[in-house]
């Protein structure tokens, strides 16, 4: 049974922006965030491609999501590392061996340690206040006897031109060579846009792979990977007057023709659209008319006497331009793609 809703998934777009990215990242080496089922698009998928590419350093949020790649990271021998580290009931999925923790506190020290201290990656927090162990107590010794693949912080206004970016760089500048880290990093998508100074040994984007734009210099640099596409449910003239959807946001003011898509915010098609989204047919655009539902989206299809049930189109998804439309951000739109669609990788 084939669904109604598809993702539309471009391969060369992906491995594009990584090429891209890994260029931007110098003598650093590109890796690649795929948590949250690879921002939505399907982790599985995303792995698959960005290994063939040349990929080779993965990074989830959790150890479910690690054990759902498992055996990928094992046949296309790479790395993986688990961004939230390790609770006393991860420890057996991390003594497997498919995925490295990254330690961020100093409860998750202690029980690595305890447990024979594998090799690990740490966090090490400079100014984000979020995860990771102090820069002053790993200057101070903290980690120590620690087997450290990389040693990693994390930007809080890489999207911003703030003086924080430069102060949270030299202070992860300031522990090279304190540990026994093979290596730093500390970019994410928009860090790598920040320059050369910002790469350190080992980069880390997630949405500018899958098509986002943290900041104007990824613009002409990054390319579209996801478009969702619904079916036509229904096709209806409104005469003059009439109204559309839940609370009637929408009356035609003459005669028009309406579809209506199988798609709506349970799909991750947010309300934000409402009156503002816009579908696609070949050049032909047709406007979101009244308010997204839970499972439905009308358009109009004036411009297309042929259209009618059954038929097929693609959502507008540019990610800067759909998160200006509808006032979420594009990680949001990203991670909100929901699970009635079929992911098509072409
Ligand atoms: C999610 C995440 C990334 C990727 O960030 P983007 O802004 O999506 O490029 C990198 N590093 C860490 C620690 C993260 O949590």
């Amino acid at each position: 049974m084939t669904a109604p809703l598809r993702l539309s998934l471009d391969t060369s777009a992906l491995v594009a922006n990584w090429r891209a990215l890994d260029a931007l990242s110098g003598t650093a080496a590109c890796g690649a965030a795929v948590k949250a089922d690879g921002y939505g698009l399907g982790a599985r998928g995303v792995f698959e491609r960005l290994a063939a590419a040349g990929c080779r350093d993965f990074f989830v949020a959790s150890w479910g999501e690690a054990a759902a790649l498992a055996d990928l990271v094992t046949d296309l021998h790479v790395d993986l590392s688990v961004l939230h580290g390790v609770r006393a009931e991860d420890m057996p999925a991390a003594a497997q061996g498919f995925a490295r923790p990254v330690l961020n506190t100093l409860e998750q020290i202690r029980r690595w340690r305890d447990a024979g201290g594998g090799r690990c990656d740490v966090m090490v927090d400079t100014g984000m206040n979020r995860l990771g162990v102090s820069s002053e107590q790993v200057a101070d010794g903290l980690l120590d006897g620690l087997a450290i693949d990389t040693l990693m912080s994390h930007l809080a206004c890489a999207d911003e031109d703030a003086a924080a970016n430069a102060r949270q760089r030299d202070r992860l500048e300031h522990l090279r060579g304190r540990t026994s880290a093979r290596r730093l990093s500390l970019a994410n998508s928009a860090g790598i846009a920040l320059g050369s100074g910002y790469a350190f040994d080992l980069t880390r984007p997630g949405l500018a792979l899958y098509g986002g734009v943290p900041r104007g210099e990824l613009a002409s640099v990054v390319r579209q990977v996801a478009t969702p596409q619904a079916q036509i449910l229904q096709r209806r003239t409104l005469t003059a007057g009439e109204s559309i959807g839940y609370n009637a946001l929408y009356t035609a003011q003459e005669p028009i023709e309406v579809a209506i898509l199988n798609i709506g915010y349970a799909d991750g098609y947010w309300r934000g659209f409402t009156n503002s989204g816009c579908a696609r047919v070949g050049a032909a655009l047709l406007p979101v008319l009244g308010r997204v539902s839970m499972d439905l989206t009308a358009i109009a299809v004036d411009a297309l006497p042929s259209l009618g049930e059954g038929d097929w189109v693609s959502l507008n998804f540019a990610l800067p331009e759909a998160a200006a439309v509808s006032g979420m951000s594009q990680y949001e739109l990203l991670t909100g793609l929901g699970s009635r669609f079929e992911r098509l990788w072409a």
